[in-house]
C-alpha cells in the first residue's frame, strides 16, 4: 500500500506538471483527486489493512493528497500567466515600454510676466484692480482728461459698443488699462497705490507689430509729496523685476492727456553691448509711458490736488512678453497656437 501511494505521488505530480492547459490540468486533477479518481480509489483498501498500518498509511495519503493541491496551484497559476502573456503578445502589446508622456499645460508667456509683476507691486505695498472690458466713454476718455473733441481720441481706434434702446449710451471696449484708476481712485481715495493689468482693444489693422487685442498694466500711486523720484523708482524696480538685472533707464519728455508732466521711459536694451535688431542699433528701448497726475484727473476722481499728487504709468505686458522671449509677431501672442505656446509650458 505505501509503496503504491508513493508510485502514485509520482505519477500524479508528473501528469499535473505536464498540463499543457488549464482544462487539461483540471483533467488530471479530477482523475487523481475526484470521488472516482485514483487517490480515492486506492484509500479504499485502508479498511483492509491491519489496524497498526492504517495510521501510517492515512498520513501518508493526506501528504499525497497536499502535493496534489499544491501542484495543481502552482501549475495553474504558470498556466494562467503564459495564457495573459500570449494574448498581449498577439494584440502587440508590451508592457514594458513606458507610457506615453503625459502633455502638461503651463502659463501663457504674459501670464508669467503678469503673475510676476502682481508679486512684486504686491511686495511694494500696491493692491491689483481689476475692471470691466467694456468701458463707459466718460471713464475711458473724458475723466482721463481726453474730452471728446481732443485730438488723443484719434490715435485710440476705438471700437464703439453698439448702443441697444435703453441701454448706457456711449460704451466701448477700453483702448487701455487707464480707465481702472478712475474707478479705483474713485471707490478707495487717496492714499492709494494700484496696478491694474488687463486687456485692452484697439480697431487695428493686425500685423508683426499691431494686434486688435493685448495685455497691458497700469500703475497709479497718489499720496502727499509723490514726485518724479518715486515714479523713477517704482519703473526701476519694475524693469529690473522683468529682465532680473538692473538697466540704466532714461526719460525723455512724452505727451499723454491724464499726466502733466508726462514722460517716455526707455531702457537700455538688455540684449546686446553695441546695438542689436530689438533696440535697432540704437541700445534704448522704449518701455513705459509715464508722469505725474494730472490735477484734473485728481478732481474729477474727487481728490484734492493741492493736498495729494501722484504718478501714473502703462507698460504693454504683450510687449514686455515679446521682448523677454524674443518673440518676433504680436499676433503669436493670442493666436492660440499649441506649438508656439508649448514653448512656454513647464
Ligand atoms: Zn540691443
Amino acid at each position: 500500500m505505501k509503496d503504491r501511494l508513493e508510485e502514485l505521488r509520482t505519477e500524479g505530480l508528473q501528469a499535473l506538471g505536464a498540463a499543457s492547459s488549464l482544462s487539461s490540468l483540471k483533467a488530471s486533477e479530477v482523475q487523481l483527486l475526484g470521488k472516482k479518481g485514483a487517490l480515492t480509489t486506492l484509500l479504499k483498501g485502508v479498511g483492509a489493512l491491519p489496524p497498526e498500518e492504517r495510521p501510517l498509511i492515512g498520513q501518508l495519503a493526506n501528504q499525497v493528497k497536499k502535493a496534489f493541491a499544491e501542484k495543481v496551484a502552482s501549475v495553474s497559476t504558470a498556466l494562467k500567466e503564459a495564457q495573459i502573456a500570449a494574448e498581449l503578445d498577439s494584440a502587440g502589446f508590451d508592457s514594458t515600454l513606458p507610457s506615453a508622456p503625459l502633455t502638461l499645460g503651463g502659463a501663457h508667456p504674459v501670464q508669467v510676466i503678469t503673475r510676476e509683476l502682481e508679486d512684486l507691486f504686491l511686495s511694494m505695498g500696491f493692491r491689483v484692480a481689476d475692471g470691466p472690458e467694456v468701458e463707459l466713454e466718460a471713464n475711458n476718455f473724458d475723466a482721463l482728461n481726453i474730452p471728446a473733441d481732443h485730438p488723443a481720441r484719434e490715435s485710440h481706434d476705438t471700437i464703439w459698443v453698439q448702443e441697444a434702446a435703453g441701454e448706457t449710451p456711449g460704451l466701448c471696449m477700453r483702448t487701455h488699462t487707464s480707465p481702472v484708476q478712475i474707478r479705483t481712485l474713485r471707490e478707495a481715495g487717496a492714499p492709494l497705490r494700484v496696478i491694474a493689468p488687463g486687456r485692452v482693444f484697439r480697431q487695428e489693422t493686425q500685423d508683426a507689430t499691431h494686434d486688435h487685442t493685448f495685455h497691458q498694466m497700469e500703475g497709479l500711486v497718489v499720496d502727499r509729496g509723490v514726485g518724479v523720484p518715486q515714479m523713477l523708482h517704482a519703473m526701476n524696480a519694475m524693469i529690473e523685476g522683468v529682465f532680473g538685472k538692473h538697466l540704466k533707464t532714461r526719460i525723455r519728455p512724452g505727451y499723454f492727456p491724464f499726466v502733466e508732466p508726462g514722460f517716455e521711459l526707455d531702457a537700455q536694451c538688455p540684449f546686446c553691448e553695441a546695438g542689436c535688431s530689438v533696440c535697432k542699433g540704437s541700445r534704448w528701448i522704449e518701455l513705459i509711458g509715464c508722469g505725474l497726475v494730472h490735477p484734473k484727473v485728481l478732481k474729477k476722481s474727487g481728490v484734492d490736488p493741492d493736498i495729494y499728487s501722484g504718478f501714473a504709468f502703462g507698460v504693454g505686458l504683450s510687449r514686455l512678453a515679446m521682448l523677454r522671449y524674443g518673440i518676433r509677431d504680436v499676433r503669436w501672442m493670442l493666436g492660440g497656437s499649441i506649438s508656439f505656446l508649448s514653448q512656454f509650458s513647464e
